[in-house]
């Protein structure tokens, strides 16, 4: 099957999933017992699936994605979707939890952050510096808006959780696989002591979801290929929680005037993969772009969705034409519209 509908297969299969009835009532289940909404900010790379390294059910965490997990609450496209998601838990009358991301490999620095020519402490930094911009906008008197910073080490999906007062304090899920409940309960309050029961509550069960990934991890072992970069689906705009497919897909935003250099960045590092062998040449490389609507189908809502759907995929074109034109023989491109509530892609008409 060609790439294109292999990934058309995988919505398919995938939107069934998620409105399955147990699923659904998975996820109400979890969301009952674990109130506090998360929003998680992280790098386009395609290894960083934050709900599968946490073992929680698809739906309950919001993603942000841009090169190297950089943001600024300044982006004219990013204050308008955070302003959209931060009245929905304030209607639902829930506390949010904001996960300010970098990444990294332990074995080889080459498999780290290429949005930060694989400079970790770089990485780090920017993280550090969006959980403190959240703290500007927010407030921190009351941590209704808890903003942290969380380091993932992508060689096992370990999470590294940093201090809010002391970065340097640090607590390595990797190094803690035997921590009970208990245990880690206490780590947590000595990291985040300003931090409110219920989000430490909410964020345990983060925890104690990534120690038993990062168990399972170990015990099956993980080829080198799979620690590597092997995307081909350059994916731009939003509504990419389906595709769960790790190492397939570079994620952009686009939250900023500047997205299509994000283009280029995911273009380059598409080709590379191509040239080194990492992807099959005959299998071409896929240009998805997606606007997410929660809008019914053909309601205006849903019709701007069509247009931005449209507009992406005209300057993502456009900027790999330009920009990296070695890869464009290898391009195909399917645009369209995900319906929230059953993650269904619509597809345009081509
Ligand atoms: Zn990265």
């Amino acid at each position: 099957m060609e790439l294109r509908q292999q990934i058309i297969a995988r919505n398919e299969e995938q939107s069934a999933l998620f409105c399955e009835a147990s699923e659904r009532l998975a996820r109400a289940g979890f969301r009952s017992q674990h109130p506090t909404e998360i929003a998680v900010f992280k790098c386009m790379d395609g290894r960083l699936d934050f709900a599968r390294i946490t073992m929680t059910p698809n739906g309950v965490i919001q993603p942000f994605r841009n090169v190297g997990g950089t943001f600024n609450l300044g982006w004219p496209f990013l204050g308008e979707v955070l302003r959209g998601w931060v009245d929905y838990t304030v209607s639902r009358g829930r506390n949010r939890l904001i996960i300010a991301t970098y990444h990294y490999s332990s074995s080889n620095p080459d498999w780290g952050c290429k949005g930060h020519n694989h400079d970790t402490k770089k990485a780090c930094n920017a993280a550090h510096d969006l959980a403190r911009q959240f703290e500007d906008v927010f407030g921190a008197s009351t941590r209704v808006t808890h903003p942290i910073v969380v380091g993932i080490e992508t060689d096992e999906d370990a999470l590294i959780l940093h201090g809010e007062r002391d970065p340097e304090l640090v607590y390595n899920v990797a190094q803690h696989l035997g921590d009970t409940d208990k245990e880690i309960r206490g780590f947590l309050r000595e990291l985040y002591p300003s931090m409110l029961e219920q989000t430490l509550e909410d964020l345990l069960q983060l925890v104690v979801g990534n120690q038993f990934h990062v168990r399972e991890t170990r015990r099956i072992g993980r080829k080198p290929i799979e620690l590597d970069h092997a995307e081909r689906v350059i994916a731009v705009g939003r509504g990419f929680d389906w595709l769960h497919m790790p190492n397939t897909a570079l994620i952009i935003g686009p939250y900023d005037h500047k997205w299509p250099d994000a283009v280029e960045t995911a273009g380059q590092i598409v080709l590379k993969n191509l040239t080194l062998g990492r992807i099959p040449e005959r299998d071409g490389v896929l240009v998805l772009p997606s606007a997410l609507s929660h809008d019914p189908v053909g309601s205006f809502g849903w019709n701007l969705g069509v247009e931005k759907a449209r507009y992406l995929e005209r300057v993502t074109l456009e900027t790999l034409k330009e920009r990296v034109p070695d890869l464009m023989p290898y391009v195909r491109h399917c645009s369209g519209v995900l319906e929230a509530d059953t993650r269904r892609f619509h597809l345009l008409d081509q």
